[in-house]
């Protein structure tokens, strides 16, 4: 649980992102954006659930009358006026009050992201005098250096992962499908998390498909398995990535994984402060086209990590942001072989004042289950 006052002042550094970006309001539904201002759990619903927060002016959080009691026991302290609207009044209405309010009205209004496109549309049909832009420009800039606390509970929610994978070789693979692994897996994560996010066990051919869906293949002796797994705890997210071999590995498949690995390493060494995003995505790589596999590496190397899985800054070519102290993100790369196997291992990091500090902390050699 975030603090009142930490909240509070993630709202004064809005207003200034706010300010200097010359966005003269926010307007974020259900969201990460929305939880981390103000520390609500929005309901995703066909109701409008909206924050309305100008540069300058009183901020307002709109939401249907059935929400309000909810709205207002995790607000808790946090001073903003809750504005509850009835099922037969027009909620964008009261939006476009508040904003006339603060003279923002005809102004540039940064709209979440991840606001659904039936809001927005009418939004943009009440409010035709305004310029809309995309939130993320004013809340990537708060959400990017995660504070000590966030820190900490990143650490607290990579740690009930480690232990998830600490737990793999007991599970039982060879004659299971992936389905059941997933099924055992979703309750490990459970037991430790608030909530799973996704399970992927691609095993044999599966493997090659990164985003590979658990599916009813039968797991056999010789199979690599890479499993991919995440959860959130206290609003945080997991992800690791850890590759297995059931019994006795197909051939090349310990020359690949040798590769996988220097890489993997060469990735979490380049991290540190002011190096760019895309100098990690090179590191490994440089390793894995070096052996030769380099088209077989078909996807970024990482991801920003925080209250969403994916969220920036993202390791890939052509972002030459610097990495600087408390952004957290995932290396995380892969070689995929088409109709044979594929193999990926991902910690996720943080970025401090010295260098690159792994946050999963579970061996990333080779892992033999039982056949
Ligand atoms: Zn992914
Ligand atoms: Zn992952
Ligand atoms: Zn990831």
């Amino acid at each position: 649980m975030t603090s009142t006052t930490a909240l509070a002042e993630r709202l004064g550094r809005a207003r200034k992102e706010l300010a200097e970006r010359g966005v003269d309001a926010l307007l974020l539904g259900p969201s990460a954006d929305l939880y981390y201002l103000t520390g609500y759990q929005a309901p995703l619903l066909e109701r409008l659930t909206l924050l309305v927060l100008p540069a300058g002016g009183d901020a307002r959080l709109v939401v249907p009358a059935l929400e309000a009691p909810l709205a207002r026991g995790q607000l808790g302290a946090l001073e903003l006026e809750v504005t509850a609207w009835q099922e037969t009044e027009d909620p964008v209405g009261l939006v476009r009050s508040a904003l006339e309010a603060a003279g923002a009205a005809g102004g540039r209004l940064g709209v979440g992201d991840r606001l659904w496109s039936t809001f927005l549309l009418r939004l943009q049909a009440a409010l035709p005098g305004a310029d809309f832009v995309a939130a993320s420009a004013v809340t990537r800039q708060l959400r990017i250096r995660k504070d000590p606390e966030e820190v900490v509970a990143l650490a607290r929610v990579a740690a009930a992962i480690d232990r998830v994978v600490d737990g793999l070789d007991q599970l039982g693979w060879a004659g299971r499908t992936e389905l059941e692994v997933a099924r055992d897996l979703d309750a490990a994560i459970r037991a430790g998390h608030d909530e799973v996010c996704f399970v992927i066990v691609g095993s044999g051919p599966n493997g090659a498909s990164p985003h590979h869906v658990a599916s009813d293949r039968v797991i056999r002796p010789g199979d690599p398995v890479v499993v991919d797994i995440g959860g959130r705890l206290d609003g945080y997210c997991s992800d690791t990535t850890r590759t297995l071999v059931v019994g006795q590995p197909p051939a090349g498949f310990q020359e690949l994984y040798a590769v996988l690995h220097a890489a993997q390493l060469a990735g979490c060494d380049a991290a540190g402060p002011g190096v760019a995003a895309a100098r990690v995505d090179a590191a490994c790589r440089e390793v894995i086209a070096a052996a030769g596999h380099g088209e077989h590496f078909i996807h970024r190397t990482g991801h920003g990590i925080g209250l969403e899985e994916h969220e920036d800054p993202y390791l890939v070519a052509g972002n030459d942001e610097p990495l600087e102290p408390g952004m957290a993100f995932s290396v995380e790369p892969g070689i995929y072989l088409p109709g044979r196997f594929g193999a990926r291992i991902e910690d996720i990091m943080v970025c401090t004042g010295e260098g690159g500090r792994r946050l999963n902390t579970t061996a990333r050699e080779l892992r033999v289950v039982d056949a």
